[in-house]
């Protein structure tokens, strides 16, 4: 069984479509969170994700600011302006799906979450910041988005606390027997780890791995889409660095 990971999709149709092509072979989806806001083709990416086969799908913090469910005092005014462009693009289905959507989900020992535990919308950042995931977690694999940060974090031994371990350039991730593990595959629509490539990931359930992939897309594509939109320059411009 292989899972395609996909997180932060934001609105992001050029590069949704480049990583799902990527993945074809895949036999399921899971999906943590953020799949609108920023971009300019929310209702696109929301139809995309929801034909996906054998999809578990979590929220993330601007799925639910789109529908009224989150605080916008939390956004900056660039994601503020483009979730209220959002609201406005959705479809009654569309933000009822929004709506519908846990904020965590289990599929066979792993965790999926948008951002952390005991809260579901903190960023992991940190060794410190994972560390509290992993005492609130209750096995030995998460997966997580929300930072926009290709990387994941392992506990080997109860005496060692978590490494960071980058997986801007990609990778791969050996699940061992007695460690514990939170992945974070990167942002699909708008990375922010330096490298503009989409970020995904596949996870090899029988074989304990975890591939870690970037594939380039047609950044002025979507750019011109944004700009169209009057999006915030700001928003279209960071996604010609990756930052
Ligand atoms: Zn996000």
């Amino acid at each position: 069984m292989t899972y395609g990971l996909i997180s932060d999709i934001h609105g992001n149709l050029e590069a949704l479509d480049a990583v799902l092509t990527e993945l074809s072979d895949a036999d399921g989806f899971l999906c943590l969170g953020d799949i609108v806001g920023y971009g300019a083709d929310p209702g696109p990416c929301l139809t995309r994700v929801r034909e996906l086969s054998n999809l578990i799908c979590v929220a993330g913090n601007h799925d639910l600011a789109a529908v009224g469910s989150y605080d916008l005092g939390w956004f900056n005014p660039f994601a503020r302006a483009a979730i209220e462009w959002t609201t406005a693009q959705l479809t009654d289905e569309h933000a009822a799906y929004l709506r519908s959507l846990p904020t965590t989900a289990h599929i066979d020992s792993a965790l999926l979450v948008h951002g952390s535990l005991p809260n579901e919308m903190d960023y992991i950042t940190s060794a410190a910041e994972a560390r509290l995931c992993f005492d609130a977690m209750p096995g030995n694999l998460a997966f997580v988005g929300h930072t926009h940060v290709t990387e994941y974090y392992e506990v080997r031994s109860r005496s060692r606390g978590p490494r960071q371990i980058s997986l801007s350039s990609g990778g791969e991730v050996e699940l061992r027997d007695k460690g514990r593990y939170i992945v974070n595959p990167g942002a699909i629509g708008q990375p922010r780890d330096g490298n503009p490539a989409a970020s995904f990931g596949e996870w090899h359930v029988e074989a304990g791995t975890v591939t870690i992939r970037r594939v380039p897309y047609d950044i002025e594509a979507a750019q011109a889409k944004m700009r169209e939109a009057r999006l915030p320059e700001y928003l279209l411009e960071r996604l010609s660095v990756g930052r």
